[in-house]
């Protein structure tokens, strides 16, 4: 796929980050439209439960698996969770993909997940956002509603908030 990457207000290219930043300003994180930003296709598979998702490389480019199966909420995680591999460590993205079973482990480090797993987190939920998504909500102790708002799961929520899941 080609990409026009997306430019700051003196033509220069956005740096990922930056990308990650203007699908932020509501919630839900447009997380497809996302992957699209950074030249990513999305492929939905009919996979074993215990497979999440994969990013892999082919003369088209990079593109995402996930499983389709899996919860809206759980997808959604699992591409931001590829997302961050792609920003993270894409050189390390061989010909073989790195494939992410239902705890994200891969072939890569338990840091590097944990690393992949925390930038899923920032993308999915960042602070500003969480504050409006809880205060819409009515509160934190709406947990529910706000897992709801930002289209993620309740243990991803928890996970972010520092609760026991
Ligand atoms: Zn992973």
């Amino acid at each position: 796929m080609m990409m026009t990457p997306l430019k700051d207000s003196c033509g220069r290219p956005l740096g990922p980050f930056s990308v990650i930043r203007e699908r932020q300003r509501s919630y839900p994180v447009d997380v497809g439209g996302l992957a699209h930003d950074f030249g990513i296709s999305v492929i939905r598979k009919d996979w074993p439960d215990d497979l999440s998702g994969a990013i892999g490389k082919d003369d088209k480019g990079y593109f995402i698996v996930v499983n389709a199966k899996h919860s809206e909420e759980r997808q959604r995680f699992t591409i931001a969770h590829e997302i961050a591999h792609y920003v993270l460590h894409r050189d390390r993205i061989g010909k073989d993909g790195i494939k992410d079973g239902l705890l994200y482990r891969s072939k890569l480090s338990d840091i590097d997940e944990r690393a992949a797993n925390r930038l899923a987190a920032d993308i999915l939920m960042p602070a500003d956002m969480l504050g409006r998504a809880a205060a819409d909500a009515g509160g934190l102790k709406n947990l529910d509603q706000v897992a709801a708002n930002l289209k993620v799961s309740r243990t991803a929520l928890s996970i972010r908030l520092g609760l026991p899941t």
